[in-house]
């Protein structure tokens, strides 16, 4: 069996290349060069100090961790999940898994036959171990000084009665209910008390339109929908409950009436009295959820039944609404937090991502509450009041994990670093990144300056689909090298494959596939499962297809390029586009790049200069300088477009496919333009066209 794992064998002789292994122990935390030309040959070690203390320790340790998830898939799993409660065992066998769609249909079921519940295995079990005045979530508001918390028995109670009165309201199991909250503790108290009664949440990220809200509820047709009145996001208000009001009657006119609109009164942001309100439907949460009692039996559910429904961010087309269900999510999401952050009970955790992403789902609610974790919810803006914001809330709460966006990164290091520096930042011993490929000088300044060269960073690859992270470094295993997600996680095995499907070994570059099933994958797109097996499935036969490319280098480690939509083909050479914009954004007046490739014009590049550079014939030269002696002539941008903003999703991914038609000047083709945080950016993007 071991001579068909390629990937193993990588990883094995990684583990015994003579800077890997024996070694590490013996080093400090070295950063080696700034040359940048040998990017995949800079190793960052973990210091002496955090290995010594890390649940993974050594890659040996590792090594033969992953070496059993793989060999013993049922066995390292059903061990993992004996430590969480189910009323009853799971089925024998522990998994079924298909991922050939010329076989049979794919129908994923980790568990089946075991019965659970994620809120009871996220309050209760944590309560019943003694942790019941434990700090469950830390609130930070928008205003600084605004701040509240729940121990993990609080939170029980809030859960409680909110799923007390969903009941009354005659949620059931099963049933979808819609949540478009922000960074309230009610947030996740909502999530949870879904959980707790087996109905289906689904989260709706606070900052989409009306209209984006209502194809979600037209599209899952739910018993309620969870809102607040207002926000503050930085020095705005912004009025939710009156999207939700024009979201429900769009619904209405599509034939999706819902009931009840239960709507907590946000008083910070606006009072009560200025809230339009529909009498029998509209409902105050302050009025009601606390007459409710603080229990609330549990309503036990099969692994298999849904959880809940998140739509993708939505970066390359219309969203997809990802189904993924208990059992499986449940003991996947709290693993690989623990691996993945080496999470120790005394830590203070804090993931800047909204729970309307699935980092929030997995990262912010699931996993460490399942872990018993203390979390930090943020409000607030990162830079509200000023570009600090973070490093005080670090600070304020003596942060210990800090997971974020490389595009929150990038951002904050383009404010300069006295922002950072101005802070202790003392308690942080774990960084992490997600959701783009990390720019080697972003990572650097997310090592160096705000973890002043002493935290590992996991940079964490995954997707909506995946539940949880797939290729990530375990802090204190590996070496890392900046840019690089490093290994894949226990039970993944990740393979790249060529066009024609057929996996490649060694050092190569290629489609990131995964080839067997692990327990946090998603099990379909919500009512539409040909389109699951169409996306993921199809296009290389007996394998999961994530839609990006990677390549791997010489020692084993992951490299994302970016999506394989996005591959730029220049004369027969093959380019990833987190490639080229790495080397420009390596320019230190370069904060932000986005590359695209148009027929006829060859390899375009959007460039967001620093903070009060302005752009000129000498910077473009530089910059094309910086991709020719990075990676070659033959990537050299043809043209360079000054971009004083990109379009991103909300979650703050870059929009190449939008760029693609800005840049090809096919300005009537833009498409559904609907998760744009910013559409103004768009405008503005094609007017600067021809400067
Ligand atoms: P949609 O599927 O609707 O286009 P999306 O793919 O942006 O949206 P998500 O599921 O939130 O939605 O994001 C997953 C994607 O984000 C991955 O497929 C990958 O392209 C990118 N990504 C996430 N984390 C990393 C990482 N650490 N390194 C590189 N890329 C990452
Ligand atoms: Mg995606």
């Amino acid at each position: 069996k071991m001579n068909t794992c390629n990937h193993l064998r990588h990883v094995e002789s990684m583990a015994t290349l003579p800077s890997g292994a024996g070694k590490i122990s013996h080093l400090n935390s070295v950063i080696l060069g700034e040359d940048l030309a040998s990017e995949e040959n800079d190793l960052v070690f973990p210091s002496n100090h955090f290995s010594s203390q890390a649940l993974v320790s050594s890659p040996e340790k590792y090594l033969e961790m992953y070496k059993r998830s793989i060999e013993d898939p049922a066995g390292f799993w059903s061990d993992i999940a004996s430590t969480f409660y189910w009323k009853h065992q799971w089925n024998q066998p522990v998994f079924s898994e298909n991922l050939d769609v010329t076989k049979g249909t794919i129908n994923i079921e980790w568990f089946k036959g075991g019965i659970t519940n994620i809120c009871y295995n996220a309050l209760d079990r944590n309560i019943d171990a003694g942790n019941g005045s434990k700090i469950a979530l830390y609130w930070e508001g928008n205003e600084p000084d605004v701040d509240a918390s729940l121990s993990y028995s609080q939170l029980l109670d809030k859960v409680c009665q909110l799923a007390n009165y969903l009941k009354d309201i005659d949620v059931k199991k099963g049933d979808a209910v819609i949540i478009y909250l922000p960074m309230l503790m009610e947030l996740p108290i909502a999530m949870l008390a879904c959980a707790r009664i087996g109905a289906v949440h689904s989260v709706v990220f606070a900052g989409f339109s009306a209209e984006s809200l209502s194809q979600r509820i037209v599209d899952c047709k739910p018993k309620a929908v969870i809102t607040c009145n207002a926000v503050r996001r930085g020095p705005k208000v912004i009025n939710l409950k009156e999207i939700v009001d024009a979201a429900l009657v769009e619904s209405t006119k599509n034939g999706v009436s819902v009931d009840v609109c239960l709507t907590y009164e946000n008083q910070s942001a606006m009072k009560r009295e200025a809230t339009k309100w529909q009498e029998g439907r509209d409902v105050w949460w302050q009025d009601i959820i606390p007459t409710y009692p603080t229990t609330c039996e549990v309503e036990w559910v099969d692994a298999e039944d849904p959880l809940f429904l998140l739509y993708t961010s939505g970066s390359t087309g219309k969203p997809k609404g990802v189904l993924h269900t208990t059992g499986g999510y449940m003991v996947y999401t709290a693993t690989t937090f623990k691996y993945a952050f080496d999470y120790k009970p005394s830590d203070i955790y804090w993931c800047t991502a909204d729970c309307g992403w699935i980092t929030g789902h997995s990262y912010v609610t699931y996993g460490p509450l399942l872990n018993g974790a203390s979390v930090i919810i943020f409000e607030g803006a990162p830079n509200y009041p000023d570009s600090g914001r973070c490093w005080d809330i670090v600070d304020k709460y003596k942060v210990t994990i800090f997971y974020t966006a490389p595009t929150l990164v990038r951002s904050l290091m383009r404010d300069g670093d006295e922002y950072v520096t101005r802070c202790s930042r003392k308690s942080l011993r774990v960084l992490g990144s997600v959701g783009e490929p990390i720019n080697p000088s972003a990572w650097r300044w997310f090592f160096n300056v705000v973890g002043d060269s002493r935290c590992p960073i996991s940079d964490t690859w995954w997707q909506t689909e995946t539940g949880g992270f797939m290729i990530t470094p375990l802090p204190g295993a590996w070496p890392q090298k900046p840019g690089s997600a490093t290994f894949p996680f226990f039970g993944v095995l990740p393979v790249i494959v060529d066009e024609k499907g057929t996996e490649i070994e060694g050092e190569c570059s290629g489609y990131l596939c995964v080839k067997n099933s692990w327990p946090g994958a998603f099990r379909t797109l919500y009512g539409d499962h040909e389109r699951y097996e169409t996306t993921y499935f199809k296009p290389f036969p007996g394998y999961y297809f994530s839609g990006d490319g990677c390549s791997r280098d010489k020692d084993g480690y992951h490299w994302l390029t970016g999506r394989v939509d996005d591959v730029i083909n220049v004369s027969g050479h093959r380019i990833g586009t987190a490639e080229v914009e790495s080397a420009l954004v390596s320019h230190p007046k370069c904060a932000e790049a986005a590359v695209v490739g148009v027929e006829h014009e060859g390899i375009y590049a959007f460039v967001t200069l620093v903070e009060g550079v302005p752009y000129s014939e000498e910077l473009r030269k530089e910059l094309i300088v910086a991709v020719r002696k990075q990676i070659g002539a033959f990537a050299a941008p043809d043209k360079i477009h000054w971009a004083p903003g990109l379009p991103k999703t909300r979650s703050g991914k870059i929009m190449r496919r939008i760029l693609r038609k800005i840049a090809s000047k096919q300005l009537d083709e833009l498409g559904d333009t609907s998760t744009l945080a910013d559409p103004s950016v768009v405008d503005q993007l094609i007017e600067l066209s021809d400067c």
